[in-house]
C-alpha cells in the first residue's frame, strides 16, 4: 500500500469570480520507503502540493493520506512528517544540539531517548564536532545538514523536501546531493523531494513528477521522463 497517496487534490486561491485554480485535480501513489522528486517551471504548483501533504496549506477538494490516514484536517504536527526547507530554518539562538532536540523536547520525550536520537543524527551527518555551536558559527553546507539532522531525529513516516539545496554553491550542492542519497539508502524513509535542478532529480529520484501548470503531467522514472540515451 502506499505511503502516500493523493486523490484528486485540487487548490483553489481567492474566491469567485477572482478564484485561482492552481493544483487542477492530482492522483499520486508514492511507494513506502520511495524517494520522489518534483519538478517542473516557477509557478507550476509544487511548493503548494508539498505544503499541502505538510499541512502547511488546506486542501480545497480532494483527499491526502499518509500511511493509512486521511491527514486532510490534521496538524502538521499530526501529520508523521518531517520538512527540510531551502531557508533551514534553524533556531538562531540555539545551539546545534538544541535545534535538532527542540521538536523532540516539545513532543515529551525522555531526556535519555533525545540525547541518544540526537548523538545518533550527529554521528550520521558529521556533525559530532559541532554540537555547541550556533548556526550563525556554521557554513551553509553545515547549516543544510543541521535542518536534515532535525527531521531525521523525529523518525517520520515521510521526509518533505522544499528545494533543500537550492542555497548552496555548486560543489556544495553536489556533496549534500551525495549525503541525501546516502541517507536515503540507510534510513529509507518515504520522501518527496522538490527541486527545479534536472540533475538533482535524476541521481536522486526513482521516479519524478513532472508538473505543469498544477498538473502532473507525468510520472515515472527518469529513464521514462527523459527518454533513454
Ligand atoms: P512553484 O513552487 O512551482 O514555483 P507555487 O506552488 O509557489 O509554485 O505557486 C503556484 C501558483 O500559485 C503560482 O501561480 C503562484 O502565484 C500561486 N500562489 C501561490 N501562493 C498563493 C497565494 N497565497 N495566493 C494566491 N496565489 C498563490
Ligand atoms: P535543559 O533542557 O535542562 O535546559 P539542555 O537542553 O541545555 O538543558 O540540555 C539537556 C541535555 O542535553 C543535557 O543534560 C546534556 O545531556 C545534553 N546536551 C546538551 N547539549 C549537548 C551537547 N553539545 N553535546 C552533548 N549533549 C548535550
Amino acid at each position: 500500500m502506499a505511503k502516500i497517496h493523493l486523490k484528486q487534490v485540487k487548490k483553489t486561491y481567492g474566491k469567485a469570480p477572482k478564484a485561482v485554480d492552481v493544483i487542477h485535480g492530482i492522483d499520486i501513489d508514492i511507494a513506502d520507503g520511495e524517494f520522489i522528486v518534483m519538478v517542473g517551471p516557477s509557478g507550476c504548483g509544487k511548493s503548494t502540493l508539498l505544503r499541502m501533504v505538510a499541512g502547511l496549506e488546506e486542501i480545497s477538494s480532494g483527499d491526502i493520506m499518509i500511511g493509512d490516514r486521511v491527514v486532510n484536517n490534521l496538524e502538521p504536527k499530526e501529520r508523521d512528517i518531517a520538512m527540510v526547507f531551502q531557508n533551514y530554518a534553524l533556531y538562531p539562538h540555539m545551539s546545534v544540539y538544541e535545534n535538532m532536540a527542540y521538536g523532540l523536547k516539545i513532543q515529551g520525550l525522555p531526556k535519555a531517548e533525545i540525547d541518544t536520537r540526537v548523538q545518533r543524527a550527529a554521528e550520521i551527518l558529521e556533525l559530532g564536532a559541532l554540537l555547541d555551536r550556533t548556526p550563525r558559527q556554521l557554513s551553509g553546507g553545515q547549516r543544510q545538514r543541521v535542518a536534515m539532522g532535525r527531521a531525521i531525529v523525529r523518525k517520520p513516516a515521510v521526509f518533505l523536501f522544499d528545494e533543500p539545496l537550492s542555497n548552496l554553491d555548486a560543489k556544495l550542492r553536489v556533496q549534500m546531493r551525495l549525503e541525501i542519497q546516502k541517507l536515503h539508502a540507510s534510513l529509507r524513509t518515504t520522501s518527496l523531494y522538490v527541486t527545479h535542478d534536472q540533475v538533482e532529480a535524476m541521481t536522486l529520484g526513482q521516479r519524478m513528477i513532472v508538473m505543469n501548470k498544477g498538473r502532473a503531467e507525468q510520472i515515472g522514472t527518469p529513464a521514462e521522463v527523459y527518454g533513454k540515451p
